[in-house]
């Protein structure tokens, strides 16, 4: 490299940061661009939520995506996101699912829980094959990788980017650095800011992977700091119920439709059949943490359940349900009121009055309870009868937030509605997401915009 090589530090090695580093680094061939990656963790722990993820991405085939993606995604914000930031991502995804290919990924076309929801592809092995790849990929391109090395701060002279100030083994170091891409993830894992934007129940979140732990809003801190723009939904979050009991990773707890839930009092509180799981989770977990007295529910199924084909493909929880004869002994194992427990399925099944041969476990299927009931049920509504009775406490788990920076169509970080030179970021640190996370897109966005952002990275060191 000469005397005039410019530095790009990429902050964060999770989808984002991964695809930004390799891509300006492919960019880079003959050019002076010196590229390091820094990720606070450790080597083994480094990869985000990424690392933990299947990465189901919404894509109809690896060359294309449905018809009517970029409808879909702004339905799913209530047309508050940006739709060239949409229409982007649907453009650029067939690529750059090629160019993970061509690092030696598979993708296949998976089984997902029990109903089929969006056509989507995997790459083969999940997040942790994806992001041993492209690290594997970016090493050998030429990108540095430094880690248990935190950046806190943007280091700015004259009003230009110099560095990124870091904490490196317990003392404080700047790094050079001419330009930066911030895709060190949301605040998700900030209790101040969690209690800040979601109020106290917010703090006490659990959090759904261990690689959830190391997002902590820092990039969005210092991207703020510079006066940089907010976007997305600040009281936004995509969380999914899990098995209060289970140590392991996203131990989610997806049958709840296929019975009823209850909260400590033994009392229904939602339409458990609203739709299918991925249109329900994420206002069924906030509605436990935020709503329920103690924020933990009960879904009570009973031995039914074990006839479902593949249920067991919508629990991921290593804990096995508790399991009772009667309602009674299952309230008390449960520690829930045993009288409220009853009385409400004896309402729940005196309103299944629909024909339980129609039952199907694999779509909505219409089978709806008595319009008495409150709250209603609107499909699966099968009665509760047959022991023995099952149930799993369940919590509602983060796994991140949809409040982050305002990002162009080229990953860059506006401030006023105008890019901050040298400053890009890409995934979930950004701010795209409005009211629901649209589903299987968080992968795929930061995949697609972290290359852009290292392409542009490039293109903006080489000319300047
Ligand atoms: C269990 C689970 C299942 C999921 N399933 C899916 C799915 O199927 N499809 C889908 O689209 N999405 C899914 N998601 C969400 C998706 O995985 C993430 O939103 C996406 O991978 C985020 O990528 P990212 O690069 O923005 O952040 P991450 O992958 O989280 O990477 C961020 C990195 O930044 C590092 N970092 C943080 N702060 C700093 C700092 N100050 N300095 C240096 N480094 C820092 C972290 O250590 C981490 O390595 C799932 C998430 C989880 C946890």
């Amino acid at each position: 490299m000469g005397a005039n090589t410019r530095d790009l530090i990429v902050v964060g090695q999770g989808a984002a940061g991964l695809a930004a580093a390799l891509s300006a680094a492919e960019e880079v061939r003959r050019r002076s661009v010196r590229i390091t990656l820094i990720d606070k963790a450790s080597e083994e722990e480094a990869g985000g939520n990424t690392r933990w993820s299947p990465s189901y991405m919404r894509m109809a085939a690896p060359d294309r995506v449905e018809d009517r993606f970029v409808q879909s995604m702004l339905a799913a914000t209530r047309h508050r996101g940006d739709e060239s930031y949409f229409s982007r991502l649907a453009e650029d995804a067939p690529a750059t699912i090629a160019w993970i290919a061509s690092h030696g990924v598979e993708f296949i076309q998976p089984t997902y829980y029990l109903a089929k929801g969006p056509a989507r592809i995997q790459p083969l092995g999940g997040g942790p094959t994806i992001v041993a790849a492209l690290s594997h990929a970016a090493r050998e391109a030429g990108v540095v990788f430094r880690y248990g090395c935190m950046a806190r701060e943007v280091a700015i002279r004259e009003g230009r980017i110099v560095g990124v100030v870091v904490t490196r083994d317990g003392s404080i170091e700047t790094i050079g650095a001419d330009a930066i891409v911030l895709a060190c993830g949301g605040f998700q894992a900030n209790a101040d800011m969690m209690r800040e934007h979601f109020g106290s129940g917010g703090a006490t979140m659990r959090l759904i992977s261990p690689g959830t732990r190391h997002n902590t809003g820092d990039g969005i801190r210092m991207a703020l700091a510079l006066g940089a723009d907010r976007a997305g939904d600040w009281n936004g979050m995509h969380a999914e119920p899990i098995d209060a009991r289970a140590q392991n990773s996203a131990p989610v707890v997806l049958v709840y439709p296929y019975g009823v839930v209850v909260d400590q009092t033994g009392r229904r509180f939602f339409d458990e059949g609203a739709g299918l799981v991925h249109e329900t989770w994420e206002k069924f977990a906030r509605d436990i943490q935020f709503k329920t007295p103690g924020s933990v529910a009960y879904a009570i199924l009973d031995s039914r359940l074990l006839e479902i084909a593949d249920y067991q493909r919508a629990i991921r929880s290593e804990v096995p349900p508790f399991r009772a004869g009667t309602l009674a002994e299952l309230a008390s194992l449960l520690g829930v009121d045993d009288k409220n427990l009853c009385d409400t399925i004896v309402t729940y099944n005196a309103a299944c009055v629909g024909d339980p041969a129609t039952f199907d476990a694999t779509c909505c299927d219409g089978l709806a309870a008595a319009k008495t009931l409150t709250p209603p049920k609107s499909n699966w509504a099968r009665a509760i009868t047959v022991p023995p009775f099952l149930a799993y406490p369940l919590v509602g788990a983060v796994a991140y937030t949809f409040g982050g920076l305002a990002t162009d169509t080229r990953a860059r970080v506006l401030r006023d509605g105008a890019p901050i030179p040298g400053l890009y970021a890409a995934g979930e640190i950004t701010g795209h997401f409005h009211y629901t996370a649209p589903n299987a897109v968080s992968v795929l966005r930061a995949f697609v915009f972290g290359r852009i952002a290292g392409q542009e990275a490039v293109a903006e060191l080489s000319a300047g």
